[in-house]
């Protein structure tokens, strides 16, 4: 048998606040039309693979050195691709880098957060807030979104002003719903908030809407953007994610990331793909234009289509969400049961992809709703 089988969870001394509660669980299945985990559907171009391979194979004659611990050369490469795509002027200063956005995230809870400290989020939003938070000992608090998933904003300030959170949460757009916060609600929010206000742009890409990143000058003290190569950037694999903040949250991340977290392997791949970012960052236009298209097959089937700022849509409203995901992996097309009762969600795909899943869609219409 395997060493150690038989002993469960329960019997090991964990901590009071991690008992119970469940991993994050996309399931990572091999089916024909894969829709569930937002990434971004066109691999990358052959000069970006000849790219990256040369340029990890130069790196690897330095694999016996530790990385740059500071990744100077990628955050600087990172504040020229920001100031480009935002129009606001970054410095590598005001950039920190780590193995994805969730990593960015748990470093923001390890320095702003922690135990005595809470967050706040507006719920449904990204799955990982919570997790991380109860990973970091952060207490949790949810505040919901009204019935049709947008952000009551009298309710959200008035939530920020009686909890009084450490750290509040937004995301824009958001993941699941796919709303994005206007700029004057985010201030608002700004204003309300005595802590860390984290705007998790990990699809901003993908929005018509302009970045926070122009409000940092304003709220310095307050105001962390996290971003992250996973989607638009079509560099899931990658993982890489980033914040973009005033250079002593810069200051504070260096407190609590462990030395060397990015590889010498992960720094030389992402400054390769940094390079193809207008090629790679084309395909964001087609997909929002096969957003469009799929939000409005689904609303013309009769599906109760949310509003989508990203490369994803929320939609139902089913009789059995669980039992409708499983309907649609029988015809090979994986999409995701959020957790949400009612509605599942679908990442934009190939073309031919989302023809598919509006067939299997316009299939099941009938027998689902
Ligand atoms: N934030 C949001 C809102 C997301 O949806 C995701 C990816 N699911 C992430 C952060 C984390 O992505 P990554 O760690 O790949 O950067």
């Amino acid at each position: 048998g395997v060493i150690g089988q038989g002993v469960s969870v329960d019997s090991l001394p964990l901590r009071e606040n991690l008992r119970g509660k469940s991993a994050y669980g996309a399931p990572q299945l091999t089916v024909p039309v894969q829709l569930n985990t937002n990434e971004n559907p066109h691999p990358p171009t052959q000069a970006l693979v000849d790219d990256v391979a040369e340029s990890v194979r130069h790196a690897a004659t330095q694999l016996h050195r530790y990385p740059d611990r500071d990744a100077v050369e990628l955050r600087t490469a990172l504040a020229e691709y920001l100031t480009g795509q935002t129009g606001f002027d970054v410095d590598a200063s005001n950039v920190w880098a780590a193995n994805g956005s969730n990593e960015i995230l748990q470093q923001l809870l390890q320095a702003f957060g922690g135990p005595g400290r809470s967050s706040l989020g507006f719920v449904p939003s990204y799955s990982m807030h919570p997790i991380i938070a109860s990973g970091t000992q952060t207490e949790w608090i949810d505040a919901k979104r009204r019935a049709d998933f947008s952000l009551d904003i009298d309710f959200a300030v008035s939530s920020i002003a009686e909890r009084d959170p450490d750290v509040v949460f937004v995301t824009s757009p958001n993941n699941p719903t796919g709303h994005s916060i206007p700029t004057e609600d985010l201030r608002r929010i700004l204003d309300a908030a005595r802590g860390i206000v984290i705007l998790d742009e990990a699809y901003a890409e993908f929005s018509a809407q302009p970045s926070a990143i122009g409000l940092i000058a304003e709220y310095p003290t307050k105001l962390v953007v996290s971003r992250t190569m996973s989607k638009a950037f079509a560099f899931a694999g990658g993982r890489l994610g980033y914040l973009v903040a005033a250079p002593a949250v810069v200051e504070a991340m260096l407190l609590v990331r462990l030395p060397y977290h990015l590889s010498v392997v992960t720094q030389a791949a992402a400054l390769a793909a940094l390079r193809h970012a207008s090629e790679t960052l084309g395909s964001v236009e087609r997909l929002s234009a096969e957003r469009d298209r799929v939000m409005a097959r689904l609303t013309e089937l009769g599906f109760d289509v949310i509003p989508s700022d990203a490369n994803f849509v929320l939609f139902g409203r089913f009789t059995s969400a669980a039992a409708t995901w499983k309907r649609y992996l029988e015809q090979g097309v994986l999409i995701r049961d959020v957790g949400i009762d009612g509605y599942l969600r679908t990442t934009i795909g190939l073309d031919s992809e989302n023809d598919r899943f509006l067939e299997v869609s316009a299939s099941l219409v009938q027998s689902e709703l």
